[in-house]
């Protein structure tokens, strides 16, 4: 998929500084960022850099530097004499990153329980319920942006603003296969059960039981994904 209906506008500058050419290619990258977090732009996809350029308005150059950021990034790969593509994991790296990722937000679910503020329990509580809404809008993907919201929280409950930075990262990178599952039936009503015990710890205080909680619901996660990934060879 490479139409994409959003637009954005750069301005175009012909006599800009060195810094607004930094700005645009970062808000560039931001941009094709997004687009294949919310997968407009499919693994392995080849991302055309004229086209690119045509589109949203600029020069090569800031495509070029957006490429490079989004390399470093681990979302594209750079191919020689092939171009750039939307970066596709084998099925081992695809189960290599929801193995860390399980492991970083069950310690995230841990430390939450014992960090959590009074305000942080109503956030993910008001998440929690927000999924239970978005679930019954039977919109998959309104589903998929409660659950992101809901997982958030309990990060930011936990206070490690390291902790934040690497499951954003690995997030990025698996968002293809973590959206893919929200699409199999049941799997919206299991995940909130799953999600209502994993409330319930945090709220008791109880960080063994938050961990465990959270481990099982990624690990259903994981396998679906992998499932999944096998199936569709996304
Ligand atoms: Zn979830």
């Amino acid at each position: 998929m490479t139409d994409i209906s959003t637009t954005m506008e750069i301005p175009t500058h012909k006599k800009s500084s060195e810094s607004e050419d930094l700005a645009t290619s970062k808000l560039i990258q931001e941009e094709i960022e997004t687009a294949i977090i919310r997968g407009d732009f499919s693994p392995g996809e080849h991302l055309d850099e004229s086209r690119l350029a045509k589109r949203y308005g600029v020069s090569r150059t800031p495509i070029r530097e957006a490429f490079e950021g989004l390399n470093a990034a681990r979302l594209v790969v750079k191919r020689r004499n092939a171009g750039v593509f939307v970066v596709k994991p084998s099925l081992d790296e695809i189960m290599e990153m929801f193995e860390l990722v399980a492991t970083l937000e069950s310690f995230a679910a841990n430390k939450a329980a014992i960090r959590a503020t009074v305000e942080d329990l109503a956030l993910i509580r008001l998440a929690h319920e927000k999924c239970i809404e978005a679930a019954k809008t039977l919109d998959p993907l309104n589903y998929y942006t409660a659950n992101q919201v809901f997982h958030e929280r309990i990060f930011i409950a936990a206070k490690n603003s390291a902790l934040i930075e690497q499951i954003a990262s690995l997030d990025k990178r698996l968002s293809p296969y973590r959206r893919l599952v929200t699409f199999r039936p049941h799997r919206i009503e299991e995940s909130n059960s799953e999600h209502e015990a994993i409330l319930e710890a945090i709220e008791n205080r109880t960080p063994e039981i938050a961990e465990l909680s959270m481990e099982k619901h990624l690990d259903l996660l994981a396998e679906d994904a992998l499932t999944i990934a096998k199936s569709a060879k996304v």
